[in-house]
């Protein structure tokens, strides 16, 4: 029967907990364990799809189409769990189930309350985050984090649903992992444990007892300290376990939580095989290389020009992908994080220097123009270019303006009156005005064209890759563009829709209508990050051997001998 681990947060959030999660779920894994894993929030949007990046974050796309939180990113870049739309509920998402019931009269003329209606249907969400069992077999241990932060009114219904979960389990079942802070004060000197007694304190109230406290601190924790907390908050002395700040890398995370033990207390909780450690060591090694790479004075700087870009978590996954791309070519990928208004008031000056310009998906008119100019500077001198999805679309349109002699090339969702609409809504599409939900959503397949560097790059003739978009390239500037050089790699031939384009004579110039961040795995990069940090560390190199060369010449005679 498959166990269930609740995590839940307290005193304040942004304390990672998806990455704790997402690191306990690999850690589960290593010993051979099957893992699902799935995210509850207690906001009212429907999902994070409606939301602004700079709300909340990227959304993060999956393969069946669910616009879901982004720390369902974090899920799939630890683990192997198969995250669908059942990996992400919202208070929306429950209550709209609920009313549809209601609506239908599925409740026979009962009164629909709290308890027990959502609170069901919240369970009914944990059973649903539990994939069916399938040739891998069932699942051992299902994972639930409750977003936001105990004490707060929204995430109540949750966790009343999680105890109710708990008490109709056989006992030993359920471990309710709580995630705190341990704030430390400059000034006393010292870290306070009453904002954790406190948040404890609330979830008793309600009748949860916390199994593990996971204290994220910046400071050790001292064993005083533990077992003052340990005993106010009525948790076993070796269930209080520290979770330091990472110093260089979050993949440092699993290793940490293994060495304070709780792999094995976890497992003996659920009763399984718990005596040696967990090994790790495929994971430490690619830690320690990215140590390594972190501590080396080569890099490569990419130049991410997006309108999101002040937040970070807005392209969690592309800054992701990009670290990956860096453990798989050897070299420390720096970030030059442009506003692509910035490039407009600014002019390209702020690109000099970069060794690649990724321009990411995007929507709304706001810094189009930025990002077209970014394009135009990639194109002409030679440096390695990826656009995702709107950057695509941007570089089809730079393309057509500049190169095939198309003045005044847009996208019909900006410009509908364009003399050249080389992006389009497609006439086949839906008349769905609607907000959410209504784009073209989750995975597709590709054909590649052999000879194409997006061929040699995956290696393959068909992939499957995420997509979130309404606009499409319009295929009735296939060939005018392709006649004027734009190559056509990557076709969904079941729709006739293109997918990637090229340019031959430039080292890495590279648009897709997909968003390939959301595969990138740091122990299987992506290929087009993986090869667009490599053309950039090519040029990085060809760049210092250009400038030792023309020292060498300007130097005096002596120094060279
Ligand atoms: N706004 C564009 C579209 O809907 C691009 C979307 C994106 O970049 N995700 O097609």
């Amino acid at each position: 029967m498959t166990k269930h681990i609740f995590i839940t947060g307290g005193v304040v959030s942004s304390l990672g907990k998806g990455l704790t999660t997402a690191a306990i779920g690999m850690i589960l894994e290593a010993r051979g364990y099957r893992v699902s894993i799935q995210k509850l929030d207690p906001y009212i949007n429907v999902d994070p799809g409606t939301m602004s990046p700079f709300q909340h974050g990227e959304v993060y796309v999956t393969d069946d189409g669910a616009e879901t939180d982004l720390d369902l990113g974090h899920y799939e870049r630890f683990t192997k769990a198969k995250l669908t739309k059942n990996s992400n509920f919202t208070t929306g998402k429950i209550y709209q189930g609920v009313i549809e019931k209601e609506r239908r009269g599925d409740y026979l003329g009962r009164t629909v309350q709290v308890i027990p209606h959502i609170t069901d249907a919240i369970k009914e969400a944990v059973h649903a985050g539990v994939p069916e069992p399938d040739e891998n077999g069932a699942v051992d241990v299902a994972l639930t984090e409750i977003g936001g932060t105990v004490g707060d009114i929204e995430s109540l219904p949750f966790l009343e649903a999680i105890r109710q979960f708990g008490l109709e389990r056989p006992e030993g079942d359920c471990l309710y992992v709580h995630i705190t802070l341990l704030p430390y004060l400059s000034c006393a000197g010292e870290m306070k444990t009453k904002p954790t007694q406190h948040s404890v304190g609330k979830l008793r109230e309600i009748g949860i007892q916390p199994d593990v406290l996971i204290c994220r601190t910046e400071q050790p924790m001292s064993e005083d300290m533990a077992k003052k907390i340990s005993m106010f908050c009525n948790v076993r002395r070796n269930h209080v376990i520290e979770e330091r700040d990472v110093d260089f890398s979050i993949y440092q995370v699993p290793l940490d939580l293994v060495k304070s033990g709780l792999d094995q207390l976890i497992l003996k909780h659920f009763d399984m095989p718990y005596d040696q450690p967990t090994d790790l060591g495929f994971w430490a090694a690619m830690v320690e290389r990215i140590r390594g790479i972190q501590q080396s004075s080569e890099s490569v700087e990419i130049a991410v020009v997006g309108k999101y870009i002040e937040l970070h978590d807005a392209y969690k996954s592309i800054y992701e992908a990009l670290t990956h791309a860096g453990i798989a070519n050897g070299v420390k990928v720096k970030l030059r994080k442009i506003s692509a208004e910035e490039v407009l008031d600014e002019g390209v000056g702020v690109l000099e220097g970069v060794h690649g310009v990724l321009v990411p998906g995007g929507f709304g008119e706001r810094g189009l123009e930025g990002k077209i100019n970014a394009i135009t500077w990639a194109r002409e001198r030679g440096v390695p270019f990826l656009g995702i999805c709107l950057g695509m679309q941007c570089a089809v349109i730079e393309f057509a303006r500049n190169v095939a002699g198309m003045t005044g090339a847009h996208t019909t969702e900006h410009s509908p009156d364009t003399p050249y609409p080389v992006i389009h809504y497609m006439a086949d599409q839906d008349d769905n005005t609607a907000k959410g939900g209504t784009m073209r959503l989750g995975a597709y397949d590709c054909d590649l064209t052999p000879g194409t560097l997006a061929h040699d790059l995956y290696g393959q003739d068909r992939i499957s890759e995420r997509h979130r978009h309404r606009y499409e390239f319009n295929n009735s500037f296939r060939k005018e563009l392709g006649d004027a050089g734009l190559i056509q790699s990557g076709v969904n031939t079941e729709r006739n829709l293109i997918e990637i384009v090229e340019l031959k004579d430039h080292p890495y110039f590279v648009g897709v209508q997909f968003h390939p961040e959301y595969k990138c795995r740091p122990l299987k990069p992506h290929p087009l990050f993986r090869g667009l940090v490599a053309a950039g560390k090519a040029l990085a190199d060809g760049q210092a051997a250009d400038s030792s060369h023309k020292r060498n010449q300007n130097a005096p005679k002596e120094t060279i001998a």
